[in-house]
């Protein structure tokens, strides 16, 4: 479902910047306080960012990886969703959805010091901070593809038999939309950010 970047330098806390529209299974304060590779399909990778100085750290994340339409980010959480339906026709020729499954994948990727010996343990406290702020923010991306993921079946199962395919791509849409408004949230709330 394409890309969600990170721009350095500006995101925020997600705490303040969900409203309440969680769905049974999922919270954002479940997702938050979870391991994120401890979440079903969700798998975490990193890359590693040269440097023992606050100065060469911070030039080799500025400098770091870059998503697919070659955007800048710190932290990126990628997710793709498939899904199958059965159908069923009654004897009346009316069509009815009689099954739905659905599969996701999310991928996360994050920063990892590539050697912390010899890093001055105040450069060291500093970027934990940073990378706690940026894992908290990419719990909010996975947080809702969660929660959409979540619903599919269920919207699947209420289409009509020719249907199918246009609720699950405006679902899908939305949920383009909400990723990117919650980025651009983030924006808003850079003071929370900590950065690095
Ligand atoms: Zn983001």
């Amino acid at each position: 479902m394409g890309n969600r970047g990170l721009r350095l330098w500006a995101a925020a806390s997600v705490a303040v910047l969900i409203p309440a529209a969680a769905s049974a299974q999922w919270t954002l304060a479940k997702v938050a306080a979870a391991d994120l590779a401890a979440l079903p399909n969700v798998t975490v990778v990193y890359y590693d960012v040269p440097g023992k100085t606050e100065i060469l750290i911070r030039r080799a994340l500025q400098e770091g990886q870059r998503d697919s339409s070659g955007v800048r980010y710190a932290g990126l959480t990628e997710s793709e969703v498939s899904y199958k339906y059965q159908t069923q026709t009654e004897p009346n020729g009316v069509c009815r959805v009689t099954g739905a499954q659905v599969d996701y994948r999310i991928k996360v990727t994050l920063p990892r010091l590539a050697e912390t010996k010899g890093i001055r343990p105040a450069v060291l406290a500093r970027w934990q901070g940073f990378y706690e702020s940026l894992v908290l923010h990419e719990k909010g991306h996975v947080f809702l593809n969660l929660e959409k993921y979540d619903r599919l079946q269920a919207i699947i199962m209420k289409a009509s038999c020719d249907g199918v395919d246009t609720a699950v791509n405006a679902e899908m849409e939305a949920l383009e939309k909400v990723q990117a408004e919650f980025d651009l949230l983030s924006d808003h709330g850079a003071k929370q950010w900590v950065m690095f």
